[in-house]
């Protein structure tokens, strides 16, 4: 399916001159990461340098800066061979002054070789004082004159991994260069290098501002990957929309009945995401909604008063949701808003087996099933709706765009609602969700209480623990998170077991519950049940808590080593308390010293619970791989784009991707042709199985 065009480029590394088993180990490890597959020539055309060495400053010894990179003409005066552990030295010198060449642990054969008494030399690296003299800590460079004329007067950093050379990489990628075909030009904005041009550029540096996201060949390459990012949002957008929906009208009879015995009334912004929704679901076009809105912002009440909508409709909604933890707290609490209104709700996760699932599916075949709540065992094969109106998806962001495909071929021609707790920067809402409308509950609930959070260093954790005691002795319950460590499933069960066995011993074996992410999910739900009913007072857990459970009891968040949280993710934690009446706290214990940005996060949560700002903030200070939890999720992630710095770029992408998805919706022209090439390259051709599908 890939035009043979591109072959070369999806070539293994190892294919390359000069590229050995070992060095084509060495670069999937790097390039891929631990189980990725083989590198590919693509990979090392997109590896980025990120710093150079700059071979033209050739002054004389005497003019030459301290501690930069230098290339210094000298002949070589004296040999001193090492003596006992000492290095070997070697005195070199022009007119204007000497310097000590200085090798440890030297091979001395090599040195004498290398720089004969009498010769002159090129010797390339970085002078220091050392009591009083220059020196030079093994040169990076000596060179013969014929050494010279071949050196390359700047020359490309790579990020490397361990046991790869500069050099291997080098020439690795001058090899991938070569094999570049000639390609079409698909558009740029004006100005910009062609993207091959770029991409040479990239790996020819010859300033340190080539390095930086302005540089324009930077730029050509991050606007060429971010507009395929949009270019298979609006194919997706396209095709969803092309395929005709059916109109879901209801006539709120059900809905005035759930929210009739609601004991609140809904905000403002549930009001009007219901109202959008509402629009969107009587049209005859596809809905393809995110609802972003902080956690208790009420978004579960709003997907709920949606589904009714398609109830009243004759028709059925499914609501789906990342972990089985999660499904079952959104049945309890759909069942339980909407048994007024009679709606027959039911589950489906992993666990649900033999005659129960069963019962399940011929019921939700039937049509006698209104709201089916699950995890993403709901979207399986073999399970048959009588008449899907609307599907619901919880925390959208944990769903990449190919899940979201599949879901979409599932839901024939079901609405969709995504729903995430997480706010997305705008740019992020674009990047990744810019084929759905958005809809923000950006006003909580009224009555909140603004939650007291506090910054403590580990070390007095005892202190904390002994205000711990005193705040369950007067009826208050706590969470207490502990990080994933090293991204170990092992170690970070163990630390939050170890901290549980701790907290065992100084409250009572009784007193302390433990979730993580690798219990089964029988445990969990007993851990989770019994520290809902009061019967745990602590709840120590891994970041399985993170997204949507609902304790209101629970006043107390301790979150230790804050540090190694995302703000976004912070706050997520923070808002599992301060869900009932009482005054809620949330302690975050770090494990000092913390640096300015660690103390700009501390500050920013202190001072903000919205968890609008403070994805932004997020963004701001740590760049989009980080805010999305691209790695943990699989989203694609970008190479050379950071939509933060290229924010510009992306706009531009999105308006250029939308018109040439409307004026060749088939990408069969010309251009269509080279847009193809493109989602190629940035491997966003499943959309383009869209269009062979189409
Ligand atoms: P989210 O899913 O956005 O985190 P939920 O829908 O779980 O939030 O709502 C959080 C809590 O707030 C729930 O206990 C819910 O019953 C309550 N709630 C929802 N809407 C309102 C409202 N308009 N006024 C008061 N409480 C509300
Ligand atoms: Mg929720």
């Amino acid at each position: 399916m890939r035009p043979s065009l591109l072959d070369p480029l999806f070539a293994s590394a190892a294919s390359l001159p000069g590229v050995g088993p070992k060095t084509g180990r060495l670069l999937d490890r790097l390039l891929r990461g631990p189980g990725g597959g083989e590198a590919r020539v693509l990979d090392l055309l997109f590896h980025a340098p990120t710093a150079l060495i700059d071979r033209r400053l050739r002054p004389k010894i005497a003019e030459a800066p301290l501690d930069s990179y230098v290339v210094v003409e000298a002949s070589v005066v004296s040999h001193t061979p090492s003596r006992g552990r000492g290095p070997f030295r070697v005195l070199v010198e022009d007119e204007t002054g000497d310097v000590l060449l200085v090798f440890f642990l030297a091979n001395a054969e090599w040195v004498e070789k290398s720089l004969p008494v009498g010769a002159r030399r090129w010797i390339c690296g970085r002078l220091e004082l050392w009591e009083g003299h220059r020196q030079m800590v093994h040169p990076d460079r000596i060179l013969d004159e014929a050494g010279l004329a071949k050196l390359e007067p700047v020359e490309p950093v790579y990020p490397l991994t361990e046991g790869l050379r500069q050099r291997s990489i080098a020439k690795a990628v001058a090899g991938a260069l070569a094999r570049l075909p000639a390609l079409p030009e698909w558009g740029a904005p004006p100005g910009l290098p062609a993207f091959s041009d770029a991409l040479r550029a990239l790996h020819r540096p010859q300033e340190p501002k080539d390095l930086l996201a302005d540089a324009p060949a930077r730029m050509r390459l991050a606007y060429d990957e971010l507009f395929a990012g949009q270019l298979a949002l609006a194919l997706m957008r396209a095709r969803a929309k092309e395929r005709p929906g059916r109109a879901s009208v209801g006539d709120g009879r059900l809905a005035a009945k759930i929210l009739a015995a609601l004991p609140f009334e809904l905000t403002g912004a549930q009001k009007a995401a219901i109202a959008e929704i509402r629009a969107d679901l009587a049209s005859e076009t596809r809905m393809l909604r995110l609802l972003q809105g902080d956690v208790g912002s009420g978004k579960t009440l709003v997907a709920l008063i949606a589904m009714a909508a398609c109830v009243e409709a004759g028709r059925q909604a499914a609501l789906m949701a990342p972990t089985e933890l999660l499904a079952r707290q959104h049945f309890a609490s759909l069942a339980r808003f909407s048994a007024p209104a009679g709606l027959r709700v039911a589950l489906l996760t992993g666990r649900e087996k033999g005659s129960a699932r069963r019962a399940f599916l011929e019921e939700l075949a039937a049509g006698e099933i209104d709201v089916a709540v699950g995890t993403h065992a709901l979207f399986q094969e073999g399970v048959e709706f009588a008449d899907l109106a609307l599907a619901v998806v919880d925390e959208q962001h944990r769903f990449g765009v190919r899940q979201r495909l599949s879901l979409g071929e599932k839901g024939e021609r079901a609405d969709l609602l995504a729903m995430t707790a997480t706010p997305i920067p705008r740019t992020l809402a674009l990047t990744y969700f810019g084929d759905m409308d958005i809809s923000a509950l950006r006003e909580k609930p009224p009555g909140r209480q603004k939650i007291e959070t506090r910054a403590l260093p580990l070390e007095r954790i005892d202190e904390l623990i002994g205000r711990l005691g005193a705040a369950l002795r007067s009826g208050a319950q706590a969470y207490w998170v502990c990080p994933l460590v090293e991204e170990s499933a092992e170690s970070d069960l163990s630390a939050a077991g170890a901290r549980a066995a701790e907290l065992r011993q100084i409250f009572g074996e009784e007193a302390v519950g433990l979730v993580h992410g690798r219990m089964r999910g029988k445990d969990k739900d007993e851990a989770m049940a019994a520290f809902s009913g009061g019967a745990t007072k602590i709840l120590v857990a891994t970041t399985v808590i993170e997204v949507g459970v609902d304790v209101p009891a629970a006043s107390i968040m301790v979150i230790e080593h804050a540090e190694r949280f995302g703000l976004a993710q912070l706050h997520q934690l923070r808002g599992r308390v301060g869900r009932g009446a009482a005054q809620s706290f949330c302690m975050l214990l770090y494990k000092g010293p913390l640096g300015e940005a660690g103390k700009a996060r501390i500050a920013i949560l202190r001072e903000s619970d919205d968890g609008f700002a403070i994805a932004e903030e997020d963004l701001r200070l740590r760049g989009e791989g980080e805010v999305m939890g691209a790695r943990q999720s699989g989203l694609p992630g970008f190479r050379l784009a950071d939509p933060a710095a290229h924010g510009d770029l992306l706009a531009f992408a999105r308006g250029e991707a939308q018109a040439a998805v409307a004026s060749d919706p088939g990408l069969s022209g010309a251009r269509g042709r080279a847009l193809r090439l493109l989602l190629h390259l940035f491997e966003r051709a499943e959309a383009i199985r869209l269009l062979a599908a189409g």
